[in-house]
């Protein structure tokens, strides 16, 4: 099916399917009516119609009943998939349309947690391999949109007298006469574009909750601000678990704007397996490279081998960190669960249960708890805190914006 924001449809306007029936905040009436039908959808209705008149055709009740009670277990399963694959349509329009919007002094970031990386070391004796303690690795992907002309960068670009750098520099400098040569095609200055870097935190052990989590993006906000100072603001974007979903990071941005200079605009929640993408996709480069940092006869048993492991990665800065977990004040905020999209502002807080469906309830700042204090991170080993941003290109070096503007819609 493909589910759009307006459709006559009803199964495919997710605005129609998402509009909350309890809460007029978050209620959206459509200026269409809903009066179109979908063959795949209906099919789906009559499938389930004509399964129900062959079960009433089974003699015996009580396998009628048994049969009754199974197919309507499963469509509900496959309701509730249809409904998640909506949601996730839905949840993915705040991405692209705040990566649209974005200007040089925002940046969006996709923040996850990694599955644990089970210590591993070069030879391994089989019995090493039983009780291990997995590593915990946070990912925080950060894109960024450069404006500045590609032609005054070169020297930074363009000296490849660094050894280290020449693959990068090589691969830059192809982009950078696509770019001109797409300029000097239109006549236009060069276009803005879309730039890439990732920051990983490996803990030795930790909990993966949401103190830690401020933590870490407090760090994130820092060594953002020192590297590039014109950026005020950031979007914030992460799936369900508590430790994002929680008071702590959503009562967080006053402190976090007090310590670190960035304030956070707007935080998006998506359902499990639902925009968080590129968050995998490093995990899973970041992972590869260990595998044959491991295989060149290296042991990564702790968050600093780990690093190691992971340094040569394009465009990804790493550090071990430990968070000193001084500060355990409880904060709570009713009804939280609800809010999928958050957007600050000066006078207070807007929430929403799904993207831009209704007004949005409010909240001032001075009706909120907030967080006092934030538990630190330190950094205790880097070993690429130079790591250079990546544009965002396809193979043939052209700006691959459509890819990540790109938007789901096909789902069934
Ligand atoms: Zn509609
Ligand atoms: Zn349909």
């Amino acid at each position: 099916m493909h589910v759009m924001l307006q459709s006559t449809v009803p199964d495919h306007c997710s605005t129609f399917a998402l509009s909350d029936s309890n809460e007029k905040a978050w209620q959206q009436k459509c200026n269409h009516h809903h009066d179109d039908r979908c063959d795949r959808c209906e099919l789906l209705n009559e499938t389930f119609c004509a399964i129900e008149l062959c079960i009433g055709e089974v003699n015996s009740s009580t396998i009628r009943e048994r049969l009754l009670h199974r197919l309507q277990f499963h469509a509900k399963t496959i309701r509730d998939r249809k409904a998640h694959q909506l949601r996730v349509v839905h949840q993915d329009h705040a991405r692209t349309t705040l990566l649209k919007e974005l200007d040089t002094e925002t940046v969006f970031i996709y923040i996850d947690w990694a599955m644990k990386w089970l210590p591993m070391r070069y030879r391994e004796a089989q019995r090493d391999f039983f009780a291990k303690r997995g590593l915990s690795w946070h990912v925080s992907y950060v894109i960024r949109k450069s404006n500045s002309d590609l032609s005054s960068q070169s020297p930074v670009f363009g000296q490849s007298s660094s050894s280290q750098r020449s693959i990068t520099s090589v691969q830059t400098s192809a982009f950078k006469s696509d770019l001109q040569l797409l300029s000097s095609q239109s006549g236009l200055h060069p276009t803005p574009f879309y730039e890439h870097k990732t920051f990983i935190h490996s803990f030795d052990q930790c909990k993966q909750n949401g103190k830690i989590v401020l933590g870490i993006v407090r760090d994130l906000f820092l060594r953002l601000k020192r590297e590039l100072p014109g950026v005020k603001y950031a979007h914030l974007r992460a799936d369900n678990a508590g430790c994002y979903h929680g008071s702590e990071i959503l009562l967080s941005t006053a402190i976090l704007h007090k310590e670190t200079g960035i304030w956070i605009k707007s935080i998006d929640f998506c359902d499990p397996q639902g925009g968080k993408g590129p968050c995998d996709r490093m995990a899973a480069v970041t992972k590869c490279q260990i595998r044959s940092y491991i295989n060149s006869k290296n042991d990564v048993t702790n968050a600093a081998e780990f690093c190691n492991g992971a340094a040569s990665t394009k465009g990804l800065e790493i550090h071990s960190s430990v968070v000193d977990l001084s500060y355990n004040d409880k904060i709570e905020l009713a009804g939280i669960s609800q809010f999928n999209n958050i957007e600050y502002t000066e006078g207070g807080i807007r929430v929403w249960r799904s993207w831009k469906v209704g007004e949005g309830k409010t909240f001032k700042w001075s009706e909120l708890p907030t967080v006092k204090s934030i538990n630190q991170l330190k950094s205790l080993y880097s070993p690429n805190t130079k790591s250079q941003w990546i544009a965002e290109t396809s193979k043939k070096g052209t700006i691959l914006l459509s890819s990540l503007l790109e938007s789901r819609k096909r789902v069934f």
